[in-house]
């Protein structure tokens, strides 16, 4: 009985510390929604934890994790190909480095904003905690759109962004990559403009081309991370991925290499997606076209069924409005609602795993584990890619590059890794299946863990 009211008491006292947090997030963030998203989802898991160990309350873990160390932001002037001067805004959040030097990508599309950036770089430190390597947590972008844009108008947006970048980064203070509208070819501008003022440090950034100091498998490991991860949640239930049927959504790097990795290990992916809608192929999406026109062509995803006349495309459709057994939402933040999660359930889906960052919002979330949907988030399903990125750090630092088979099996591992401490900790804090309260509570224990060790910095 006395056990049972300290317990309660303790759970109310970390329930109202976490409520206090809030309040002050959204008073200092104001009108940020997606940054009080990602922080609101988080402080719901650790309630367990900040009830068993007040030390975390006494040190400010919590003020202090939810504040950025820093926050850059920047103006990006360039000039089109027509000879207009064109101004985007910059940003670098440098949100913690508990763990190791601040590690995220940059964003370059038109609805990044502080919100935007804040919700991917606090999310950033804790897969990155979870991927057991030593990461801190950032983030970056512009709200420049590289669509429609010419390869030398890209250049030159890239050149002045990485003018004023370059004033914050470094292979031992804070080392950026890609996401959405940032792949191969803005790293290599970015790259180009780095060394111009700086030197050759390949340390620098990642995700670089094989030729200058770019790891095998980075390309491909956020996707084949993500079915990774399904693989083990499915192999925890005594499943696989044999004879599934896919949904992946976007048709970007990260959908790219899901699905090619889905179909070797068995599954049919019947669709995917981008902006202009989605396409269907019940013979299985073939990525060959899809590499075709995204990686190369940089085309819609409707010119697929010029290739593949037996498949469909459906403008402006909703994708998971589609029956399958496993559901990969791969394009961007809260493309799932609690309705669309429902048909997902109705329709017998089994399995979510996200690839995108917060692709599904708060209520879809609990649908799916209402439901005993098998729910992988993000932090801890789509860490592949950072992870990868961390070990081309690694071999940039030895000057030495591993083989695909080599880098694709730390690959595999750090994913099995992830789902079994995420599962773990869940089980350790009476959630067992839980992966949000799993990967949340374990991602934190690491760098709140050093923060406590660290000092009040
Ligand atoms: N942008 C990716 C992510 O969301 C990769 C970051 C990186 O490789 O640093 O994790």
């Amino acid at each position: 009985m006395v056990q049972s009211t300290t317990l309660t008491k303790e759970v109310e006292a970390a329930e109202s510390y976490t409520a206090r947090i809030f309040e002050t997030v959204k008073k200092r963030n104001p009108s940020e929604s997606e940054f009080h998203q990602a922080v609101e989802e988080f402080l719901q898991s650790l309630v367990p934890v900040l009830a068993k160990e007040p030390k975390y309350e006494a040190a400010g873990i919590l003020e202090r994790l939810t504040e950025p160390e820093r926050l850059i932001t920047f103006r990006v002037p360039w000039v089109d190909d027509n000879g207009n001067v064109k101004v985007n805004r910059g940003f670098r959040v440098q949100f913690n480095s508990a763990i190791g030097p601040y590690k995220g990508g940059l964003r370059f599309h038109p609805s990044v904003n502080g919100s935007i950036v804040k919700f991917l770089g606090f999310e950033q430190i804790f897969k990155n905690s979870l991927t057991g390597l030593p990461i801190g947590g950032g983030k970056g972008g512009s709200d420049f759109d590289p669509k429609g844009k010419s390869d030398n108008e890209v250049m030159r947006f890239c050149q002045s962004f990485m003018s004023e970048l370059q004033k914050y980064i470094g292979p031992n203070t804070d080392v950026p990559a890609g996401d959405i509208g940032v792949g191969a070819r803005e790293i290599g501008f970015l790259f180009g403009q780095y060394k111009r003022l700086n030197a050759f440090d390949a340390g620098t950034l990642t995700g670089k081309g094989l030729n200058y100091g770019g790891s095998l498998t980075r390309t491909e490991a956020t996707g084949y991370g993500v079915v990774y991860f399904t693989q083990e949640m499915l192999q925890d239930k005594a499943d696989s991925l044999k004879g599934k049927k896919v949904i992946v959504s976007g048709s970007g790097n990260v959908a790219i290499y899901a699905i090619e990795k889905a179909h070797e290990l068995g599954a049919t992916v019947i669709a995917c997606s981008d902006s202009s809608g989605y396409i269907r192929d019940e013979n299985g999406i073939n990525v060959a076209t899809v590499k075709q026109l995204k990686e190369q062509e940089r085309k819609r995803i409707s010119e697929y069924t010029t290739h593949h006349p037996n498949a469909t495309f459906v403008a402006n459709g909703d994708i998971w409005s589609l029956s399958a057994d496993i559901a990969l939402p791969c394009a961007t933040q809260n493309e799932i609602n609690a309705d669309q999660a429902a048909t997902l359930v109705k329709n017998g889906v089994i399995a979510v795993a996200e690839g995108a960052n917060m692709p599904s919002t708060l209520d879809a979330v609990a649908v799916f584990q209402e439901n005993d949907v098998l729910f992988g988030p993000a932090k801890a399903a789509n860490a592949g890619g950072v992870a990868v990125s961390a070990l081309e750090m690694a071999q940039n630092s030895i000057r030495m590059s591993w083989t695909f088979e080599e880098v694709d099996s730390h690959l595999k591992s750090i994913m099995k890794n992830i789902y079994k401490n995420a599962s773990a900790t869940a089980s350790a804090y009476d959630a067992s299946g839980n992966l949000v309260v799993g990967s949340n509570i374990a991602g934190f224990l690491k760098v709140a863990d050093s923060m406590l060790t660290e000092g009040i910095i």
